[in-house]
């Protein structure tokens, strides 16, 4: 079809863009105390190394550090940023997204690494690269593509601080399942159930469970057990862990059943939920195979696994036979 070689002529364009250099900004000003104080008062965050240099000083930092998740703050352009002048990869890019169409932008990813804490005095550049531009994806808000951009930060002496992976979708308004749906009225697929929220952090769970292996996330340095996957343990602060086949066997701590709203992917009634493992951690699923009227707290239940499409296997627990 004409319109795939289009298609694939204009992808080969945006493939183009891959590893392009968008260019380095420096911080407009150093790390400091005014910037920290205003940015843990929005988020809410009282941890004392981010403003009391008594209590920073007597901490394993032995300084004010600022927050890690602050570090993209530090090198912002600016609400009306300076042009970046004439072939600029990423300005050239969005040009020839929004040629085809693709003018509606939405952030859907956002992953940051640290290599150290960023203190009080440091002065913090970032050197931008055009890191992927997906094939045409249909999604929920419409067709489009996902430009995913990688920002290196380090400090003006060349010390590296931290990377964040950004990514948006920018997509033609008015394409979206809702609108295509609303459309000629024919039968539509059954849209596939929401995809969990992917990172390096929870990927292990639900590979197992593709593998239909309840897992559980373990702490390598005091063994406690925790649910649901997260960096640190909260018992004694190691970040190393591995992770343990689980019995599948557990009761019902608690649980809902939701009629509405209905969201086309669930069959209704819905029954979910907070199953509580005989290892003692607790995680959140379907309880399948009784009438949900019939649930109760206490309950024993036992896991099984439900193949919801090709790329989504989740853990469900019916009453024990
Ligand atoms: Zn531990």
């Amino acid at each position: 079809m004409a319109d795939d070689a289009a298609k694939a002529a204009f992808l080969a364009k945006l493939k183009e863009f891959e590893g392009r250099e968008v260019g380095t900004q420096d911080g407009a000003d150093e790390v400091n105390q005014a910037m920290i104080r205003h940015w843990v008062e929005a988020m809410g965050d009282r941890n004392p190394v981010y403003t009391d240099a008594g209590a920073a000083e007597r901490s394993v930092h032995g300084q004010v550090i600022a927050p890690p998740v602050m570090m993209q703050a530090w090198v912002m352009r600016g609400i009306a940023p300076p042009s970046r002048g004439p072939g600029n990869a990423q300005d050239e890019l969005m040009a020839l997204v929004e040629s085809e169409g693709f003018t509606s932008v939405v952030a859907t990813n956002c992953e940051q690494e640290y290599d150290r804490m960023v203190h009080l005095g440091d002065h913090l550049r970032n050197r931008t690269v055009i890191d992927s531009v997906s094939e045409e994806k249909a999604t929920g808000l419409g067709v489009g593509h996902f430009i995913t951009t990688r920002v290196e930060y380090e400090t003006l002496e060349g010390e590296p601080v931290g990377r964040q992976m950004f990514r948006i979708l920018k997509f033609r308004a008015g394409t979206g399942r809702q609108a295509a749906s609303a459309g000629d009225g024919e039968e539509q697929a059954r849209p596939k159930r929401p995809r969990p929220a992917l990172n390096r952090d929870n990927q292990f769970w639900f590979d197992a469970a593709k593998e239909h292996r309840l897992v559980i996330q373990r702490c390598t340095g005091c063994q406690a057990l925790r649910h649901p996957p997260r960096p640190r343990c909260d018992k004694c602060g190691s970040y190393e862990w591995d992770a343990v086949d689980a019995s599948g066997r557990g009761t019902v701590y608690s649980f809902v059943v939701n009629h509405y709203p209905q969201v086309p992917s669930f069959d209704y009634p819905l029954a979910v939920g907070l199953i509580e493992l005989e290892e003692g951690t607790r995680l959140v699923a379907n309880i399948v195979g009784i009438d949900p009227s019939e649930i109760t707290v206490g309950m024993p239940v036992e896991v099984e696994f439900v193949d919801h499409d090709a790329d989504l296997t989740l853990p469900a627990f019916h009453p024990t036979k």
